[in-house]
């Protein structure tokens, strides 16, 4: 008696399988994989092309996504980018937010990403309505994509009176996770303690935006790990940026990566942003600020790359598109052919591990989220940039991309 299924995906290259398989989706969950599934539903050959359950990203900002025009972009550093930020969102409406941030999860869709921490800036100046837009964004797209908000105060937090009663007002709405921004607090520590005991109140995990320079002389990641172990937090928190760790000599890096592995505590890595706004001193042989995510992870520390922001004074490129992203990295980082599956891993099985998500990946019983890349290897998907041709959201498809086609003259 055959099994009876919604669809089937024939053919399919998953990876690290040296054969094709079928795919059957039955009730919106992947419901068997199998060398040959009999049945008769509606199905759809791949032809060995690789299958993935499309692409996580830990690290983007849709509230302040497509500024650009908005302001000057001659800001050199992260604080004037801060500043310039600060500036324009006073005059952020809900619906403003709302439709910048729709058009970058449209591009993120159609690049394949199907689950999206978005870190969302609460203070007093913008007050909930980044939030509000947000929430109104995770429902209006939740048949494409699982967006989960990540509640923070990028303006400091003991230093701006009335941010943290936002904080819980936001985390007590749906925050599904807490982030921080030490660094431009004039209390680092005590910002640090404030978020880790506002994530225990109300059992979320943390996702902090660390170290976004290149001087190892000072650093906030000693108390985040300190603190991560207090709590029994391990696996719980993240570090965005931690571009000092760049700046390390290798031995002072090996002790910092045994620190972060010992503590559980994941690194999320930015190359646009990084990019974009460190070694801006430099008069020639500019520093990339790139933290190696693929090496630390070779030695037991959770990395994940990101978007971070899209067509912003922090970083005026972006189409949201992870596999560019991993590309990217994978140059820059010097990656080796035989590391590009590794870089892979920074915007699939990684970031969903670090943001603790149980049903993800193409096996029975996860939510058949699949989406099809005009490739048939992990490898070949970063060094190719091969198109994503469709996906899916919990066994419905959301898109299609065609390929290109050549019209040669006849002769
Ligand atoms: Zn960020």
């Amino acid at each position: 008696m055959p099994t009876a299924f919604d669809l089937v995906f024939r053919n399919a290259r998953t990876r690290g399988a040296s054969t094709p398989v079928d795919i059957g989706i039955a009730g919106g969950r992947i419901a068997a994989i199998e060398p040959h599934l009999i049945c008769e539903t509606a199905e759809i050959d791949v032809g060995g092309k690789l299958v993935l359950p499309g692409f996580v990203d830990t690290h983007i900002h849709l509230d302040k996504a497509c500024l650009l025009g908005r302001c000057a972009h001659d800001h050199g550093s992260v604080s004037e980018a801060i500043r310039a930020v600060a500036a324009m969102k006073r005059d952020f409406t809900v619906e403003d937010i709302y439709a910048r941030g729709a058009r970058v999860i449209e591009r993120a869709i159609t690049f394949g990403t199907t689950r999206m921490r978005t870190h969302v800036e609460i203070d007093p100046r913008i007050g909930l309505r980044g939030f509000e837009a947000i929430k109104a964004l995770k429902r209006d797209y939740a048949w494409a994509i699982d967006i989960s908000p990540c509640v923070f105060p990028q303006e400091g937090l003991t230093n701006d009176p009335g941010a943290e009663e936002l904080l819980i007002a936001a985390l007590r709405d749906g925050g599904e996770a807490i982030g921080g921004c030490p660094y431009v607090d004039t209390d680092p520590n005590a910002h640090i303690e404030k978020i880790f005991d506002l994530a225990q109140e109300f059992d979320v995990d943390v996702d902090l935006h660390l170290d976004f320079d290149l001087d190892p002389s000072w650093w906030h990641m000693e108390e985040v790990c300190r603190q991560t172990e207090r709590r029994n937090y391990q696996g719980r928190v993240a570090i965005g940026h931690a571009t000092k760790l760049s700046a390390l000599p290798p031995d002072r890096l090996k002790t910092a990566t045994e620190r972060l592995a010992n503590a559980g505590v994941a690194v999320t890595v930015l190359p646009a942003t990084d990019l974009y706004l460190l070694g801006r001193d430099a008069t020639h042989n500019a520093p990339r600020g790139l933290t190696m995510a693929h090496k630390l992870v070779a030695h037991g520390v959770l990395c994940s790359v990101a978007t971070n922001n899209v067509q912003n004074p922090f970083t005026p490129f972006g189409d949201a598109s992870l596999l560019r992203m991993a590309n990217f990295y994978a140059n820059i980082a010097h990656a080796k052919v035989n590391e590009f599956d590794a870089c892979l891993d920074l915007v699939t099985d990684l970031p969903a591990r670090l943001m603790n998500l149980r049903d993800y990946g193409i096996s029975v019983g996860n939510p058949a989220d699949i989406i099809l890349l005009d490739t048939d290897s992990g490898r070949g998907a970063i060094a190719e940039l091969p198109e994503v041709l469709m996906g899916f959201k919990r066994g419905r498809q959301t898109f299609e991309r065609r390929l290109p086609m050549l019209f040669p003259p006849k002769s």
